[in-house]
């Protein structure tokens, strides 16, 4: 006899809606130009794409310890590799993050309209997501202060943050580390610092140089163009990253991962253009899209790769999602996040972003 009883779940577990990524193809399975998942549209280093031909061996496991990749990313970045941690992805170290210091009756923290995430590994661990108002789709420190209880055990921070592109600077960073007890962990998602200007960097790797509790998490998926490889990594006090260390995944990152991105880090030029590339096109991006602002779209400020643009006029975001995908692109919608009125744009080549916008303008006339 073949029972149709299965396990059950966890009740924690059973709340969890699986991660949505962006796709790459439209309702009728034909691929569109992907702008719906914030990779770089320069595509990857040559000098990671030459090191991934040469990766070692498959047969045999990878260094468990990626220990020339942290110390490439020790030199880049001044920090002792003792305090470096690579993951799966950032994702992976995000979650380990919440597993390793919040359970069942504790509570996680981020901002609404905060990455997507953040809700699943707080509900993994059985921690109850605590969500704080954003303000005007950004952070309001004080808020996210408003909402910690004595059970906050874990604080997310992405900044800038995804989707609405929102950034805190320094001083707003050093003022939430600041209110927060010692025994809270603030983590800093730094997923697109690349793209932050450097005269306006938060100070999120010195806080997590200096302070007890401060983790930084960053990732080689965006800006570095290397997605695919699934390359993260996390710095904070050394008894933290000794902790997640335990419970990340053996081997967690394969042979050519690990080549791949020691050969980015070393192309720093590469994330300099990738840099400046999106700074040039997010600025013409946003300046086409307030020209519609009489059509109802607005383009919240962003520093990251990506520009979240609201809809308020006859044009709907829905609308506008599927007229793109009739052109070829496909964009990233939210209504599962709270933002049916709103869509996210991956910062592409120059091109692209210019017919979108011309579009926009066509089916926002359209719609009038
Ligand atoms: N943090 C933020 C804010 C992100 O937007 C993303 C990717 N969407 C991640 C973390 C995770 O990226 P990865 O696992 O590829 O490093």
């Amino acid at each position: 006899l073949i029972s149709t009883r299965v396990p059950a779940p966890k009740p924690w577990i059973e709340a969890i809606h699986a991660y949505v990524p962006g796709k790459s193809t439209g309702a009728d399975g034909r691929p569109l130009i992907k702008l719906s998942a914030n990779e770089n549209p320069l595509g990857t280093s040559p000098a990671a794409l030459a090191a991934r031909a040469s990766a070692v061996e498959p047969s045999l496991y990878p260094d468990p310890d990626s220990t020339s990749l942290r110390a490439a990313l020790g030199e880049l970045h001044g920090i002792d590799p003792a305090r470096i941690l690579c993951g799966t992805g950032s994702g992976e170290l995000l979650g380990i993050a919440a597993n390793a210091y919040a359970g069942p009756g504790d509570e996680v923290l981020y901002v609404r309209y905060g990455f997507s995430l953040y809700e699943i590994v707080a509900r993994r661990c059985g921690a109850t997501p605590v969500i704080a108002p954003d303000a005007d789709y950004g952070t309001d420190v004080d808020v996210l202060l408003s909402m910690v209880s004595d059970r906050t055990r874990v604080v997310f921070v992405a900044n800038p943050n995804n989707p609405t592109g929102s950034f805190l600077p320094r001083g707003e960073i050093a003022r939430l580390h600041a209110a927060l007890a010692p025994e809270v962990l603030l983590v800093i998602d730094q997923a697109y610092a690349e793209y932050v200007a450097p005269e306006d960097d938060d100070g999120a790797l010195e806080l997590a140089a200096s302070q007890p509790n401060v983790l930084v998490t960053r990732t080689f998926s965006k800006a570095y163009g290397l997605a695919g490889e699934r390359v993260g990594w996390a710095t904070g006090p050394a008894g933290v990253i000794e902790v997640l260390n335990r419970i990340r995944g053996p081997f967690n990152l394969n042979n050519s991962a690990q080549a791949v991105a020691l050969a980015a880090v070393q192309d720093a030029d590469f994330v300099e253009h990738s840099r400046l590339h999106n700074l040039d096109v997010r600025a013409s991006f946003v300046r086409a899209v307030e020209a519609l602002g009489n059509h109802g779209l607005r383009a919240l400020p962003s520093e990251a790769n990506f520009v979240l643009v609201l809809f308020q006029g006859a044009l709907t975001a829905e609308a506008a999602y599927q007229g793109l995908a009739e052109r070829g692109y496909i964009v990233r919608w939210l209504p599962g996040q709270g933002l049916p009125q709103a869509l996210r744009f991956t910062i592409g080549h120059a091109r692209d972003m210019d017919t979108i916008a011309a579009a926009l303008g066509e089916m926002a006339e359209a719609a009038k």
